[in-house]
């Protein structure tokens, strides 16, 4: 019997582990053909973007380059965009790729499948805010990730100029979801960092956050006490967080607040996101409001049982008719339960259901604190956690995701590596 060719696009919080569980289980054995498709050379796990940022995270330890992953664990690794799919040829289209001056280094490629899992993940939702798209800047990337740390060095470097007009740094982020609060906290930690590192006159008291969110409070997925705990905790660092205020529209100059022009240098853009547009319609599957891709409970497509569909980007019910909320713990649990769907589906084996299991959201004020709740029937329901065990607990579930691409042995050396890194690098990237 012919091999099974199974091909995952998108390699971040879910798609990774999945080809990583799949190349250790059965592409090393030869029984299937793992290929993993990814737009990037390299992975970096979407909840450490806002320390990529801000500076303050060390990207060549957390980063993982795909293709020397993919050797190690049994799978293929191909760069590149998935733009199309064929579900009669079962094919799936990458767009042709580009060199910096535009010439084509290779063309547009069709790879075929048996089983198909798309991965692909979310990107900002702007609701069509004249203006956002060009004037301001999403976290949904590395390189986005990357062009923010490159204009907050700028704007610092101006401001930090002799001569320099301005007296404060003014940022503004949209949205008070757990991106825009733990950016918030990371920034004023990046800003007390920069001032040992030459920047003299960047003094924390200097850099002016303003958080803006159109509900009534901050980090509406989570409990009320948490959110509360946060609130106090931004105030503290001078933040400036209003509720109930609706952007209407940005500009270069910064942000229109109805009536009111908030003048800002930086713009970020954090308030909601929605699976990438090419998914709505695609070959006739089924989509919800958010572009996601309907999913039956065994992650299958609604309209086709050879295509799975995990993380962000599945539209997977919930019995209370939400949907399984976009988090890195949903990609890892979905992973799992694919993996051994698909090992079943080759052995012609019944498929297994999924069930969310919340437990529960932590949120790092970098430095300054950790706040979150656990749940589970471990602690009786709901928790609230703040401080050490907060942290320790936010910090492992980075862990969980290591230790799923790389076991437990490598995952004890990159964090061993981690901590030497710490003392012999500079605290922050200066570049
Ligand atoms: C700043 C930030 C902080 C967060 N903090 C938390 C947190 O504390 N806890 C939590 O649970 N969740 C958090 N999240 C959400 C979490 O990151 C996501 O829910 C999770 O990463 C989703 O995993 P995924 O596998 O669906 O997608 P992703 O991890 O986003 O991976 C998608 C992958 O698909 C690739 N890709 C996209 N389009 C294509 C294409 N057309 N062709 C080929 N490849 C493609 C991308 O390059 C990427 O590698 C945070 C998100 C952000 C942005």
């Amino acid at each position: 019997m012919a091999r099974a060719r199974i091909i995952v696009i998108g390699g971040g919080a879910g798609g990774l582990e999945l080809a990583t569980r799949l190349g250790n289980k059965l592409g090393r054995k030869a029984t299937a053909d793992i290929t993993l498709v990814d737009r990037n050379p390299t992975h970096i796990w979407k909840p450490l973007l806002h320390e990529v940022a801000t500076g303050t995270l060390d990207v060549d330890i957390d980063q993982v380059n795909y293709r020397a992953h993919a050797r190690a664990h049994g799978f293929d690794f191909q760069m590149g965009t998935m733009t199309g799919l064929d579900r009669e040829q079962r094919t799936v289209t990458l767009a042709p790729m580009y060199d910096e001056n535009g010439e084509e280094i290779l063309s547009e490629r069709q790879l075929s499948y048996d089983y198909l899992v798309l991965a692909i993940g979310s990107v900002s939702n702007h609701f069509g805010t004249p203006g956002v798209p060009e004037n301001c800047i999403f976290l949904d990337s590395p390189v986005q990730a990357n062009r923010f740390h490159r204009r907050l060095l700028e704007a610092y470097l101006k401001l930090n100029s002799p001569g320099h007009p301005k007296d404060n740094l003014n940022i503004a982020i949209v949205g008070a979801g757990a991106t825009g609060v733990e950016l918030a906290a990371e920034l004023h930690h990046a800003a007390a960092e920069l001032n040992l590192y030459g920047f003299g006159d960047m003094k924390r008291d200097r850099l002016k956050i303003s958080m803006i969110e159109a509900g009534p409070r901050i980090l509406p997925a989570l409990p009320e006490r948490i959110a509360a705990a946060a609130h106090r905790e931004l105030v503290k660092l001078g933040v400036d967080v209003r509720v109930s205020t609706k952007v209407t529209a940005a500009d270069e100059h910064g942000l229109q607040l109805g009536d009111e022009h908030l003048a800002s240098e930086l713009m970020v853009w954090a308030a909601g996101i929605k699976a990438p547009d090419f998914l709505k319609d695609l070959a006739g599957l089924e989509n919800n409001r958010m572009n996601q891709l309907l999913v039956l409970p065994t992650l299958q497509t609604t309209r086709d049982s050879q295509i799975y569909v995990i993380g962000d980007c599945a539209g997977c019910p919930l019995p209370d008719n939400k949907w399984v909320p976009p988090r890195a713990q949903s990609a890892h649990q979905m992973a799992s339960v694919v993996a051994t769907n698909l090992m079943a589906a080759i052995q012609g084996k019944p498929q297994q259901p999924y069930h969310y299991h919340d437990h529960g959201s932590l949120i790092s004020l970098s430095r300054f604190g950790t706040v979150g709740n656990l749940m589970g029937n471990l602690v009786g329901g709901a928790m609230m956690i703040e401080g050490r065990i907060a942290r320790m607990a936010y910090v492992s579930l980075y862990r969980m995701h290591q230790v799923a691409l790389h076991g437990w042995w490598r995952t004890v050396m990159i964090s061993v590596i981690g901590r030497i890194n710490k003392i012999i690098r500079p605290r922050l990237k200066l570049h």
